[in-house]
């Protein structure tokens, strides 16, 4: 008992020691959290560095309660790593039933980076799950299909349009599908007709939210 709460102390003294440092010019917590993790997972987080601190900032969070949480940390880290490593390279969404769920995050991230239509959907569900915690008003995403050709073009007259439209053009022809813009642990859905899509076409999915659609944007194919 004695052993544990004098390890705990030293850990939390360790942990705040290096948040201190880092919060000055930080304000927020998730970049702090980030910078502490590295030095105490270094050597199990030798796979996927750059990773892993993308996906375990809750996990770090709770290495700051008490010692007990590490190992279960670093689980969770390299669990995370591999998902986030498998979504910055080539993670296809999974699709069933002419649907499929995505996942948008407080990184700025999708979990998925190509959507495969089935050519016999005539209608197509998109549904989005925000796993993050942060307001629509700091991390909104949304789901925007468009053909690729389309994509910048759309994505810079939804700045235009302005957060009261979701930064999606209103009334846009070029708009195939569009969610609504969602915040941390909320969700939203869209069902659209497919007739307006072709199979060999390209069609991106994205995020019109400023800012994010450079990254968080992948593609749509139709697929027999
Ligand atoms: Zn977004």
């Amino acid at each position: 008992m004695k052993y544990s709460t004098a390890l705990l102390a030293a850990s939390c003294a360790l942990a705040l020691a290096a948040c201190g440092s880092q919060d000055r010019p930080e304000d927020a917590d998730p970049p702090s959290d980030a910078t502490t993790v590295p030095a105490e997972t270094t050597a199990p987080a030798r796979d996927a560095p750059a990773v892993v601190d993308d996906g375990s900032s809750m996990a770090a969070t709770d290495d700051h309660l008490g010692p007990d949480a590490a190992p279960a940390a670093g689980d969770g880290a390299s669990a995370d790593a591999s998902a986030a490593g498998a979504a910055a390279g080539d993670a296809p969404a999974t699709v069933s039933n002419c649907s499929t769920t995505i996942e948008g995050n407080d990184r700025m991230q999708y979990n998925v980076d190509s959507i495969a239509i089935p050519a016999d959907c005539s209608e197509f569900t998109i549904n989005l799950n925000h796993v993050g915690q942060l307001p629509v008003a700091a991390m909104g995403h949304n789901v925007v299909v468009t053909a690729t050709a389309d994509y910048a073009g759309v994505a810079a007259d939804g700045l235009t349009a302005g957060a009261e439209s979701d930064y999606v053009p209103a009334g846009d022809d070029r708009v195939i599908a569009a969610t609504e813009m969602v915040g941390g642990g909320e969700s939203t859905s869209v069902t659209f007709s497919t007739s307006s899509l072709d199979a060999g076409g390209e069609y991106t999915f994205f995020c019109s939210f400023p800012g994010h659609s450079g990254i968080m944007r992948g593609k749509v194919e139709v697929t027999n």
